[in-house]
């Protein structure tokens, strides 16, 4: 068969990795709870210990059959029953103390992880999928609570089991015991090799169960595409055609599966009759007792039964390794922006002067591209600056750089006059006001998300905001007013109301720098009143940097910066520069909204 699945693997078989020493990496993640891991460690040996001891009892009681007083035995059942009450509660402390344990570990993980991608800048978010950065922190968190929760437990104790097992097999007839050994291999060759063909199969099953489920969905969100050009008998043929795949991989694998079965059950059974044979033989002959007898057969199947649970684990434990070393992978990623050793603060009060000296810079993932090239310019205290130019000139990139998501290749960007990497990144930025050209909304209630500005506000500073991002009527008319729930990326809100609780937020947040990306998208004409209204009034008394796609804008700002490859090509006036003629005077007829006001 020629056809391959293609689909991503699924969340069952992320990766293993070989290396099940990769494991050590969670010890200081489980360090802290190490008396919940002792303890565990003595409920299980402790269970482990009673279950050793059960064949010996059965054993006595065996032999001693008949021959016994009717006190004895009766004192012989209670001792059972006494074990059965060990090994009762020690199971079920040991349940409970190791699933906590995995859930505390991965909690701790979990926020680990969470901690440091949540403060990592965004070249880190160039490299790695969003998606990839969630998957880790819960699929692969999830194999490793299973097996710091179950696996790792169930492994110590069949060791344990194993261990225990054997020896006592050797002490209960050794003659027995060599011959099982001998038959040992016999056993777990077969075992072995169709157990990794099984393990392949049923791989390649899942993969044709993914690739099924991928069609479908492909085919199932274009419906009415594929029904518009008629298209559905070859999106049928193409659905039947992969599941009968996945049919035939099933089959394959049940087949493989079943010959397995058999094969392993008569070995085993043929093994076990084999010895019990000649351990009949040995009673018949006087060698060996009943009891005896019944107990190293206990013994054995005790022992089968731990190697069968290990060989299970292993997979388990290599999968654990994988999802650790992923893990550890995030833990470790080493931010391209770090904050100094030593900060500087800023001189209070903070007057909001923003320099750029000969700052160039290429973004990471670009490195041939100068997004900015040599560029010089300090924009004053309270002064109004607007960029303009070409899409790609590098304006978006001004405003990245001033909150320090990038550093530049060279040359420096300044607040106050200090170097922004001299200072802690939440230092400067608490000075710091954006305005997005999306602004992102939050699944909560108009409230807390002009709150997100500064959540110390108390609700009137919150409304007073509101109002003067005339952003306080279209509030106060959703149903609950600003209890109103505006749903999850701000869905039940238009772009122009999204825009105005942005600048109510950024208006809360009270800082001497603003910086605004305008949204490149046209406002219904009153929403565009409202906003411009708004942002005018907010600018009045601070730093002000607009990354500007209206001529409103523009024209109201004290300074205008046109760029163009990433270089400051002019700057002055809207009058002055339209007077020039150059590259702003072909802008402002061309790139504006509103162009028809020109003056
Ligand atoms: P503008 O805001 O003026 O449209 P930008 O500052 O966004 O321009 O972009 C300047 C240059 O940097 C462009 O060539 C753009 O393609 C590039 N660029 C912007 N963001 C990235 C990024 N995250 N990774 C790589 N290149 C980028």
């Amino acid at each position: 068969m020629a056809r391959k699945p293609t689909a991503q693997p699924n969340e069952q078989d992320r990766e293993k990795s070989k290396h099940v020493g990769a494991l050590r990496e969670l010890a200081p993640f489980v360090a802290p709870y190490r008396v919940l891991a002792m303890l565990a460690l003595c409920a299980l040996t402790l269970t482990a210990c009673v279950s050793l001891l059960l064949p010996m009892a059965v054993r006595r009681v065996v032999d001693n059959f008949g021959t016994e007083s009717d006190a004895l035995l009766d004192k012989y059942f209670l001792a059972a029953m006494g074990f059965a009450s060990l090994l009762a509660v020690g199971t079920a402390l040991r349940y409970l103390l190791v699933t906590r344990l995995g859930e505390y570990v991965v909690a701790d993980i979990r926020k680990a992880v969470f901690d440091r991608v949540m403060a990592m800048s965004p070249a880190y978010f160039e490299k790695i999928l969003t998606g990839e950065v969630l998957s880790r922190i819960t699929t692969d968190t999830t194999v490793i609570q299973s097996v710091i929760g179950s696996s790792v437990s169930i492994a110590l104790r069949n060791i344990l089991l194993f261990i225990g097992g054997l020896t006592l097999m050797l002490f209960t007839s050794a003659k027995l015991t060599g011959m099982v050994l001998l038959i040992v291999p016999a056993v777990i060759v077969p075992i072995l090799v169709l157990g990794r063909r099984l393990r392949k199969l049923s791989r390649e099953n899942q993969d044709w169960i993914a690739e099924s489920s991928g069609n479908a969905s492909e085919a199932l969100l274009s419906v009415q595409t594929v029904q518009a050009f008629t298209n559905e008998t070859r999106a049928r043929k193409s659905f039947a055609d992969i599941t009968n795949l996945s049919l035939n991989a099933a089959n394959r694998r049940i087949n493989t599966r079943s010959v397995m079965t058999m094969i392993v059950i008569f070995l085993i059974f043929s093994g076990v009759v084999g010895v019990l044979w000649i351990g009949a033989r040995d009673v018949r002959a006087g060698g060996m007792s009943v009891g005896a007898l019944v107990q190293f057969v206990i013994y054995s199947v005790m022992v089968a039964g731990s190697v069968g649970a290990l060989s299970e684990i292993w997979g388990e434990l290599q999968r654990a390794a994988g999802a650790t070393e992923r893990l550890v992978e995030l833990l470790r990623a080493e931010d391209s922006v770090q904050d100094p050793v030593q900060p500087v603060t800023l001189p209070t009060p903070v007057r909001g002067e923003i320099a750029f000296e000969n700052v160039s810079f290429a973004y990471p993932a670009r490195p041939g591209i100068q997004a900015l090239d040599d560029v010089s310019v300090t924009i004053q205290p309270g002064e109004t600056v607007a960029l303009v130019g070409p899409s790609g000139a590098g304006k978006t990139t001004i405003v990245q750089l001033i909150q320090r998501f990038y550093d530049p290749d060279q040359g420096a960007v300044r607040l106050d006059g200090v170097a922004l990497d001299a200072m802690n990144r939440s230092d400067f930025r608490a000075h710091l006001a954006l305005v997005p050209q999306d602004p992102v909304i939050f699944a909560d209630t108009a409230r807390e998300n002009i709150r997100f500005g500064r959540l110390d506000a108390t609700d009137a500073e919150v409304e007073a905001a509101a109002e003067a991002a005339a952003a306080h009527d279209f509030i106060s008319a959703l149903p609950e007013g600003y209890d109103s729930f505006v749903g999850e990326r701000g869905v039940m809100l238009s772009g122009g109301q999204k825009q105005r609780i942005a600048i109510a937020r950024a208006i809360l947040r009270d800082a001497p720098v603003l910086l605004l990306d305008e949204a490149t998208s046209a406002l219904d004409a009153e929403s565009e009143r409202l906003v411009q209204q708004a942002v005018e009034e907010m600018s009045r008394e601070r730093t002000t940097i607009i990354v500007a796609h209206r001529l409103a804008t523009v024209k109201k700002a004290d300074r205008i910066l046109v760029m163009e490859q990433g270089r400051i090509v002019a700057q002055g006036t809207h009058d002055a520069l339209v007077a020039e003629g150059g590259l702003y005077a072909k802008l402002a007829k061309l790139q504006f909204t509103d162009g028809a006001d020109l003056g």
